[in-house]
Order: structure tokens, then sequence, then C-alpha cells
């Protein structure tokens, strides 16, 4: 429970708030009306009062039976929540690109369907719904016969919900297409996974920010939290950062993210961030793995870092390492340690079926040309008299296409002219 909570205070914190009280109970069984038993609201409520604190938070999901019983015991003027609307309020606050916004927004109102309250939309139009987009669904809507306020709003989030799908569907279409653009160009993707506040986007940042492999070319229209990079034989591959994991996170919101989560399935590679700073690291560790075989990406190749260790003492290392497997990717993304050698794995990973080539093409032999540039990475060409001469990059499988041609190569099956 501790750990929950202090989690709970880490999500509190990422959304812009700051905790300053605490409320546990052990309960045999939740109380059906308001979760936790009557005179425990009786004292949320003067804790509350005392403290002066604008806002309770569950960590516990509240059912939409519990939400109104709640928020009629402690009153309009204590904003209330649980974990799920914490989470949606802060992929609110992150969401950065079109389809993320309207995917938040559609997991909102249908989060907030089954908990519309007289009390909430009374709320929700007078605060503009912080981090709510939804706030504005409320409307003036017009009332018909017989329908109360409550049936309206039921019926305006129920219209948005319809049009949010349909948008969402004609953004994916624009994405899938812009997706196989990308993947025809043959430009690798590798895809930064972990849990939250792992240090993904700080080790994203510290990859490409640094001199040696920054480029930003290429790619005009990556979306932000994509980048390109250029490994140090010169390759290009693409970069992406994504949502964090979180223990609890409800199936719902899994599913409703799916298409942000595409991006990872899709992915030829992952580097899974963990932050080994943390107690529960290898539960984290645990969560994030579940969770990528959740969603259809458990075959992808993953290479594991522990990140943070410039937090960690002496003794503590000598009591981590031996969990870990042998041999682990140890790195700081804040002040680049172990960074070189991550890259230096990146490259294998993605190369290891390739093989370094220099060929020498008769100029009648355009075919084998068009062949190295489709299949391969083309380094440098020169046009000789002689010939084409190109070094590279090639898949092991068709290197021998171009035996007779092969002017340096490392293969053993194949004589070297
Ligand atoms: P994300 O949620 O996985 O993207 O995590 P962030 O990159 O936003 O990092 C979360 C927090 O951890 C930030 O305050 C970072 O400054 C911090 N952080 C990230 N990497 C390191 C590291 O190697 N060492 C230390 N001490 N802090 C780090
Ligand atoms: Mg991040």
């Amino acid at each position: 429970m501790e750990a929950s909570l202090e989690e709970l205070e880490l999500l509190a914190d990422t959304a812009g708030m700051d905790i300053v009280g605490t409320l546990t109970q052990n309960l045999e069984s939740p109380n059906p009306r308001t979760l936790i038993g009557s005179g425990k609201v009786e004292e949320l409520k003067l804790l509350a009062e005392d403290l002066g604190a604008d806002a309770v938070i569950f960590d516990d999901e509240l059912l939409p039976r519990h939400q109104r019983e709640l928020e009629t015991e402690l009153g309009t003027k204590l904003k209330l929540l649980d974990r799920t609307a914490l989470i949606l309020d802060i992929f609110a606050l992150h969401a950065n690109t079109k389809e993320g916004m309207l995917q938040v927004e559609l997991a909102q109102l249908k989060y907030r369907l089954p908990r519309l309250t007289r009390a909430w939309t009374h709320l929700a139009r007078q605060s503009g719904g912080g981090g709510g987009r939804a706030g504005s669904v409320g409307g003036v809507g017009l009332r018909g016969p017989g329908e109360t306020q409550l049936e309206v709003d039921r019926r305006e989030v129920k219209a948005r919900i319809k049009k949010l799908e349909d948008e969402l569907d004609k953004v994916r279409e624009h994405r899938s297409r812009y997706r196989e653009n990308r993947r025809k160009t043959n430009v690798p993707v590798v895809a930064l996974v972990g849990y939250t506040n792992a240090g993904k986007s700080t080790l994203l940042n510290k990859l490409t920010d640094s001199n040696i492999y920054v480029a930003d070319q290429l790619f005009a229209t990556l979306d932000p939290t994509t980048r390109q990079l250029t490994l140090p034989m010169g390759q290009q591959i693409v970069l992406t950062d994504t949502v964090g994991f979180i223990q609890k996170l409800p199936t719902d919101l899994v599913a409703a993210f799916r298409a942000t989560l595409e991006e990872i399935s899709e992915a030829d590679l992952l580097i899974h961030v963990v932050d080994i700073s943390q107690t529960d690291a290898l539960l984290q560790r645990k969560t994030v793995l579940e969770t990528l075989s959740n969603i259809g990406a458990g075959n992808i190749p993953v290479i594991t870092v522990y990140n943070k260790i410039d937090r960690l003492d002496e003794e503590t290392m000598d009591f981590v390492l031996p969990l870990l497997e042998p041999q682990p990717f140890l790195i700081s993304a804040l002040n680049g340690t172990g960074l070189d050698k991550l890259v230096d794995s990146i490259s294998e990973q993605l190369y290891a079926r390739y093989e370094r080539v220099t060929v020498m093409l008769p100029y009648e032999h355009g075919n084998l040309v068009s062949i190295f540039h489709e299949k391969g990475h083309v380094n440098t060409v020169e046009h000789l008299p002689q010939g084409i001469r190109i070094s590279g990059l090639l898949p092991r499988e068709i290197v021998t296409q171009f035996g007779a041609y092969l002017v340096h190569g490392k293969t053993t099956n194949h004589p070297v002219s």
C-alpha cells in the first residue's frame, strides 16, 4: 500500500498538485455506498477542511455510485478524483499530438459518462474542467420535452463521443499512411519504453542532443516525441519516446491508448528503461514486460538499461547487481554514463543481419545498384571509369548476389576478389 501511495503522490505531483495529507483505512469489505466507512467519510471531511485541501484523490477506482455518494457527502467545494481520473488528467497535460489529444478527451468522456451528476456538470461548467477539455461539452443544450438537465448532459456527451470517434478514425488513417511511408524508406524504428519517470525522455534528449549523434533533417514531419539519430557507422534510425507504463493502469485505459501503443508494437527494437534507484525497480520492470506482451509487442527484441546509477552508492550497487542479468547495461541518462556502449549495442542489434561490404559494379548491372539501394544501406557511391563503387551494408542473405563483384567483405562463404 505504501508503494502504491508513494506512486500516487508522484502522479499527483506530475499533475501539478501538492499532497497535504493522507488517510488510510483497513476494511474487511468496502462500504457499498461510499467505499470507505461512514465514520471515515466524516474524518476525511474534517481533515480536508483542516488542511484547506482543494481535492481528494482515492488510490482505488471509485465506482460511479461511490463517486456520486461521496460527492454528496463531501460537498461541491472538494474536487473528487480517483487514480484513473488523475492518470487521465496527466495524459491530458502531456498529449501533444492530435491523435493523443483526441484519445484523451474520448477516454475522459467515457470515464465521466456513467459518473455524470448535477454536481459534476455544475463544476465542469464553472471551471471549464481543469485538465479536462470535456468541461466544454456541457454547453447550453436545449432540453427536449420531459428531459432533465442530467439527460440533456448525457445526450450531449454521447454525441461528442461519437464525433470524437469519427475524427479519430480519420486521424488514424492518415497516420498509418505516414507510418507506411516511413517504413518504405527502410529506416529502423527504435522505441523507448518503460515505467513512468524511469528517464525515457531524458535519455531521448541526451542521445539526440549530443553533437555526435544529432541530425535534424530528413523527417520534416516528425512529431515532438520522435527524433532522428545517426549511429556511429552512419546509419540513420528513428528514436521514439512513449507514454510511460503505470501499475494499476485500468485495462480500458490501455485499450483507449492502443493506437499510441501501436508505435511500440511496430518498432524494430525496444529500449526498456528501468529506474534502478527505485526500491521496486524489478516489480516495475515486470509490469512493463507484462504490458508489452498485452499490446502484442512481446516478440520485439529488447535492450534493457538500468538508469540513474548515479543515485546508487557502492553498497547498494553490490546488493543490486547480483539481482540483474550478467553484464547489465548500467547508465545515467542525466550525466551520460554508459551511453556510448548503449549506442554500439543498438547498432549491433539492428544490423546483426547486415554485412559491411564494398562492391565494384559494371555499368551494365544497373539492377544490382538498385537492389543495393533498396535492400541495403549505402554509405558512399563513386562513379569510376571501370564501374560504380558502392560501400555500405547489405542483408546477409543477398550478399551472394554480389559475389563476383565484392571488393572487400568479411564473409567466410565468399572469396574476396
Ligand atoms: P520519463 O517519464 O521516463 O520520460 O522520465 P523523465 O525523462 O521525464 O525523467 C524523470 C525524472 O528522472 C526527471 O526528474 C529526470 O531529471 C530524472 N532522471 C532521468 N534520468 C536520470 C539519471 O540518470 N539520473 C538521475 N539522478 N536522474 C535522472
Ligand atoms: Mg517522458
